[in-house]
């Protein structure tokens, strides 16, 4: 073909007619083709060439470039739109940068350096020929026993909202014309997280209300940040697969959100409906099915390529109904500007960026923003704050001090990067995971911060778990393998000994405890929330030496602890904080930096709490089971720093506000303590009387501030009236007048917050 004379080859024409030629051009196969995204780890002339899928995923380095040049190669040459589950750094790329988990991010509470991260992760993305990630995650967490927690930004709507939409710029840097955008995905649309026991993809039990309440607001935040695709939720509702659920994905999605970008299915959802929810006899109804509720791209379900002809030729649907999919999909393509250069890696700007130092750097910073100091007797920081001397290394005013640095995830690369990262066992090109040298455990943090005269000792002190086979068989109904499930590991008394020996000729223990990989992630939610293995019996032992003990959480969601963890000197929770995580955490210990995370999420004292998150609609009987409290262990929002910061006088300045009107108000924070912190201030609404029955409190705004030791500041908090909203019982959001409170605190717990009221007039009034 001579490129000029055709219209969809000519970059000068307008995406549209070229998106109408290419179109008119395609067969049927080509077309359902171009709907398939399919796993790059399978062959690959079956599925570019044979199938012509338009999009892959999961394409190891090697792969990704025979990929592309296959795709070349089929008879219209329409480029191949590239993803993976880049979801915290570029997760498959070995020394590529991973930062802490989404729920470790989200305990910074600082969508900016979010958005910075995104950025760094979408520059070393787009460098490897990878055009798309599949994050964010804007799924709320609801049960703790839920294995995905670890992907969310924890339990709040408003937070996950805000903070989804920093990735979102992030990763989709000036526009798609940028050679470093990376298509973001706003997933897993909508309800896959309201889970039954926990278990996953389970039904949800969920009407429109309860969606548009609590589970819709982050999505519709990310539709307004300008996200370009979107991917559906795996579970059904109301008996109805999402992949087929038309009102979600034409009425809500299409028509009230104005959502013109492309969807994509979850892995094989189109399949599903026949083999495991049973709702298709075959996959040409599961493919007309799909098509017909508004889907774009099928996620790995191969067989959609005959099934969807199949659909055509039975008319079930009919081939006109493929187009719009097809056009959303090559649209993209235009737009990312893929059939001039389909970004296909760069051995260039891969080695100038990948891990590079401005990279770690913010991976640090990440790092140190997402711990969160959850207890403190007054240990910390250690010796009163050491100093950091011109190497980054803290230098000891006093005598030298022994540490010892204990537990199974003290010194476990794999525990500091936890899921969709290297090892954790989506793809299988990297078995051994990120290079050891590109992480900092723990172990490592302390040897390379503590002071020179210091001594830094470790044991392992116990075992968390035994991997043995899955008794259902070696594989998944899919055909997938089924990986080995997790058993408790016994205690073992040699470790044990070897651990209380350390622990007791030690000035400090610093005990690491937490979960696995094989505890979190897709099909790995957990019946109970403690401690697994030999780490209840460890963290006892030390506590019996009685040497001051540190308990460092390095896990992916948060765990029930046993007394000699919530007695212990200090507590701090580090959900999978990433390559640079165990600097960070002994930073912190040693005082050079200052704890300023905050809680995205509740914690349970006792799994039987779930669902424990903050926000629970008022009305139930008292406030209590006979047996246990029902206060969270820890609440939504907390977090401690090294110092003491005051709340008062929060005024509300105008408390008559219109419903177009913003509610401000003043706080007094003052520092009362000796050092510095970072203060993050949370305002939460009350409505007071509603007509539906609400949510005792929600969070609508929050800013963070820098308080030197002994400052005081009047913060302002700005909350437009509009935020102000319930949703009734038909469905409609609405903000009804009337009085509310204004809960200005540090955390969610009513005890600390500061309260004003002020109110809202009717429209007119
Ligand atoms: C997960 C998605 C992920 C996809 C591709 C699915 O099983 O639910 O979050 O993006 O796999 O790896």
């Amino acid at each position: 073909m001579e490129r000029a004379s055709v219209v969809y080859l000519d970059a000068e024409r307008p995406v549209e007619e070229r998106v109408e030629d290419l179109l008119a051009r395609m067969t049927v196969p080509e077309k359902v083709g171009q709907m398939l995204q399919l796993d790059a780890r399978q062959d690959l002339g079956d599925v570019v060439s044979a199938r012509l899928a338009g999009s892959i995923l999961h394409a190891s380095p090697p792969r990704m470039i025979e990929a592309i040049e296959l795709a070349r190669s089929t008879r219209l040459g329409i480029p191949l739109l590239t993803a993976d589950d880049c979801i915290h750094g570029h997760s498959f790329w070995p020394g590529a940068t991973i930062f802490p988990t989404q729920l470790g991010m989200a305990c910074t509470w600082d969508p900016e350096l979010l958005q910075r991260g995104a950025r760094a992760a979408a520059v070393e993305i787009a460098a490897t020929g990878v055009h798309w990630t599949l994050s964010p995650v804007l799924c709320i967490t609801r049960d703790l026993r839920w294995g995905r927690v670890n992907e969310t930004f924890g339990e709040d709507p408003f937070l996950i909202g805000e903070l989804g939409a920093a990735m979102i710029r992030g990763y989709q840097g000036e526009g798609l014309s940028d050679p470093t955008a990376v298509l973001a995905c706003a997933k897993h649309f909508a309800g896959y997280s309201e889970t039954q026991g926990g278990r996953d993809a389970s039904e949800a039990d969920l009407s429109r209300r309860k969606l548009r309440s609590w589970f819709f607001p982050p999505f519709e935040r990310a539709v307004e940040a300008g996200v370009q695709t979107f991917m559906l939720g795996y579970q059904s509702m109301d008996g109805v697969p999402i992949t087929a659920n038309r009102w979600l994905l034409n009425d809500v999605l299409k028509d009230e959100w104005g959502f013109t970008g492309t969807l994509v299915t979850d892995w094989d959802n189109v399949g599903r409906m026949v083999w495991e929810q049973q709702v298709c006899a075959d996959l040409a109804e599961a493919a007309a099915m799909a098509i017909r509720a508004g889907n774009d791209l099928v996620m790995t379900t191969p067989t959609f390529f005959e099934g969807a002809q199949e659909a055509v030729t039975r008319g079930l649907v009919e081939e006109k109904e493929l187009d719009d999919a097809v056009r959303r999909i090559l649209r993209l393509k235009f737009q990312l500007g893929l059939f001039e250069d389909p970004r296909a890696p760069s051995a260039g700007r891969q080695a100038a960026v990948i891990g590079c130092l401005d990279h770690a750097d913010l991976n640090l910073e990440t790092a140190r923003r997402s711990l969160v100091l959850l207890r403190n007797d007054g240990l910390l920081p250690l010796e009163g704050g050491l100093t950091r001397n011109g190497q980054g290394v803290a230098e000891g005013r006093g005598a030298p001090r022994t540490i010892a640095v204990i537990g199974a995830n003290a010194d476990d690369p794999q525990a500091m990067l936890g899921d969709w990262a290297g090892a954790s066992g989506q793809v299988d090109w990297m078995p051994e995971g990120h290079p050891r040298e590109t992480i900092e455990t723990v172990l490592d943090g302390f040897c390379a911060v503590a002071p020179a005269d210091w001594s830094v000792v470790h044991a392992r002190g116990c075992e968390i778990e035994v991997l043995v086979p899955d008794p259902a068989g070696p594989l998944l109904p899919d055909g997938q393998p089924r990986p080995p499930v997790f058993s408790p590991a016994p205690v073992d008394e040699e470790l044990l000994g070897e651990a209380t020996t350390a622990a007791a000729a030690a000035d400090y223990a610093v005990v690491v405890v937490g979960d696995t990989v094989a505890l979190s992630g897709e099909s790995r939610s957990t019946a109970t929330l403690d401690l697994q293995g030999g780490q209840i019996a460890l963290l006892d032992a030390v506590a019996a030496t009685g040497t001051p003990m540190i308990v460092v959480l390095v896990q992916s969601k948060p765990s029930t602890l046993p007394d000699s963890a919530l007695n212990a000197a200090a507590l701090i929770e580090a959900f999978n904080p990433g390559m640079r995580g165990g600097r960070a955490v002994a930073e912190l210990v040693l005082g050079l930096i200052e704890p300023s995370g905050r809680l995205p999420l509740s914690f349970a004292r006792h799994v039987g709490q779930q669902p424990v998150y903050y926000n629970q609609v008022r009305g139930q009987h008292g406030d209590r089971y006979a047996d246990l409290t029902q206060e969270p262990l820890f609440a939504f929002g907390e977090g401690l720093s090294y110092t003491t910061v005051t709340y008062s006088d929060l005024t509300v300045a105008e408390p008559d506000v219109s419903p177009a009107g913003v509610v401000t108000a003043t706080v007094r924070l003052t520092n009362t303590g000796t050092r510095p912190s970072r203060e993050t201030v949370q305002a939460y609404v009350s409505d007071l009387t509603t007509s539906v029955t609400w949510a005792e409190q929600e969070l609508k705004g929050f800013t963070q501030v820098d308080l030197a030791a002994g400052e005081t500041i009047d913060v302002e908090v700005e909350i437009p009236a509009s935020r102000c909203s319930l949703v009734t019982s038909d469905g409609r959001r609405v903000v009804e007048p009337g009085e509310f409170e204004l809960r200005v605190g540090p955390s969610s717990r009513s005890a600390h917050q500061q309260v004003a009221r002020f109110r809202i007039r009717a429209v007119g009034q």
